[in-house]
């Protein structure tokens, strides 16, 4: 099968979450099934060097809005696979400081910049390569899908090519002011309700769920979530109404980047045999090198994340000096909304020693702690799939985590249980809220500190937990083939 898949991030070109490591992963374990896979990008000049450029193979010219915008579309592979990376150089759009946002604000014209890219994806499409099935990502790339089903219309092309909107997060919707719709070069009559229109707005993820032939998104719980309303936001009657051509997969993780066993970022590298030593050692390294008291018995938790309110950071914020009366440290890391920033150093300034926090992006230091700390805090208000309670299980560091989205999906609570019949393999709680969260904290504290061969067994069945993309990329292959079905 010809994949073409469209994203607007991806490892290791440009990532800011989720997105960036599974339009990298699905392709990698889709080329190694044997398909043929285009990833198509936009070139982020700032994120992408000379060297990973790849060479000029076609030029393209769109008209938006009366006038002519150029660009040039280069290729390479993707270092160390067979996939095909087709990156559109369109520096206007695509030559800033940030993807999508600077400073707190979205970019002026970022309904310019994504519908261009989807309108490069669909001329690509047309001429560079004739996929089977076209993948496309979140808003961004949501515009494909209709594009694709009006080309239909005109004169049977494209009736054998499937198409898919795989959702990463429903919270993001792509709205923009309508007249906008000039800018998609698509007759007027998709501006209705059903279709592109929401609340006299240009809804671009609305339009991908509506003109799809299949949708995804990125675990079982979530596509059942987002058909309700408090995790819809407004679209659950349209997710409702495609029944089952809405699909829950969840994300696998890509083992080359994310394994202790081979990991070069960490001080030591460990497998489940050597675990112990290992973490030991990746422990005391990050306490040493963050300036947190190289204390073994403490129980050090960790955090890498956007620093935004889908992260449960209020909860944290709110119980973090209480349950720091425990023989606890806890290191986070990330960047985001500037309240969250400070209350975290503010509680590194009352904890020194004990609480470290770096505001920044780092990958070196996002795989030392998920090596060096026993536990992780995932206490999400809602998670589409969520990649670190997985880079923790695999990493032999306990999740604590809310019971939503993909972290249903893959932790699994200890109780006497699930410990009996070895599946558990972290903390869970049911109920937003900080008390069921404290509470969760606390069961973990009292495992971690009074029952080690329990925290040891959970340690090991995260570890040898498969989660690799090969299991996901099948069901996403299951997919296509429907899609195509359906086009037809
Ligand atoms: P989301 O996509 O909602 O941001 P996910 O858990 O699905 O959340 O994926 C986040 C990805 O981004 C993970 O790979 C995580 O390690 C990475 N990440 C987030 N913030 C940082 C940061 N500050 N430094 C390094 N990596 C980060």
């Amino acid at each position: 099968m010809h994949i073409l898949m469209a994203s607007s991030e991806a490892v290791p070109y440009a990532k800011t979450g989720g997105l960036a490591d599974v339009a990298t992963g699905l392709s990698k374990a889709l080329a190694e099934a044997g398909h043929d896979v285009t990833l198509v990008l936009p070139l982020y000049r700032r994120f992408i060097p000379e060297q990973k450029r790849g060479e000029p193979v076609a030029l393209m010219n769109i008209e938006m809005r009366q006038s002519t915008v150029k660009a040039t579309v280069r290729r390479s592979l993707l270092s160390g696979t067979n996939v095909e990376v087709l990156l559109v150089d369109q520096p206007t759009f695509f030559d800033r400081r940030q993807l999508y946002t600077e400073g707190g604000q979205d970019y002026p014209d970022n309904a310019e910049r994504f519908i261009f890219f989807s309108r490069a994806v669909m001329e690509i499409a047309q001429t560079l390569t004739r996929p089977h099935v076209i993948h496309v990502n979140d808003w961004q790339t949501s515009l494909v899908p209709a594009l694709i089903k009006h080309e239909r219309t005109l004169g049977g092309r494209f009736i054998n090519t499937g198409t898919v909107l795989t959702i990463h997060n429903m919270a993001f919707h792509g709205q923009f002011a309508g007249w906008q719709m000039e800018l998609t070069g698509l007759p007027k009559e998709y501006f209705n309700w059903q279709q592109m229109e929401h609340y006299g707005h240009l809804n671009l993820l609305k339009t991908g769920i509506s003109m799809a032939d299949m949708v995804t998104t990125v675990s079982p719980t979530y596509a059942r979530e987002i058909c309700r309303p408090e995790f819809g936001y407004g679209l659950d009657p349209l997710l409702v109404q495609r029944g089952d051509r809405l699909v829950g997969i969840l994300n696998g993780v890509d083992t080359q980047e994310w394994n202790p066993a081979v990991d070069a970022h960490l001080p030591l590298s460990y497998s489940p045999a050597t675990v112990a030593d290992g973490k030991a050692r990746c422990k005391e390294s990050l306490q040493e090198d963050l300036g947190l008291y190289p204390r073994s018995e403490a129980l050090l938790l960790g955090m890498i994340s956007r620093l935004t309110d889908q992260k449960g950071l209020d909860l944290i914020t709110a119980r973090a000096d209480e349950i720091l009366q425990a023989d606890v440290q806890m290191v986070f890391l990330g960047t985001g909304d500037r309240h969250f920033e400070d209350a975290l150093k503010a509680l590194q300034q009352r904890h020194p020693g004990r609480v470290s926090v770096r505001v920044g992006f780092d990958e070196k230091l996002a795989h030392r702690i998920e090596a060096g700390c026993d536990a992780y805090l995932m206490p999400s208000r809602f998670e589409p799939c969520g990649l670190n309670q997985q880079y923790s299980l695999l990493y032999g560091t306990l999740p604590i985590v809310h019971a939503v989205g993909g972290l249903a999906d893959s932790v699994v609570n200890a109780t006497p249980e699930t410990i009996e019949n070895q599946t558990a393999n972290g903390f869970v709680f049911y109920d937003y809220n900080s008390e069921s969260f404290v509470d969760a904290v606390w069961r973990a504290v009292g495992m971690f500190t009074h029952h080690r061969v329990e925290w040891e067994q959970l340690v090991q069945t995260g570890m040898l937990r498969d989660s690799t993309w090969r299991h996901s990329a099948g069901e996403y292959v299951k997919v296509y083939d429907r899609a195509i079905r359906l086009a037809a």
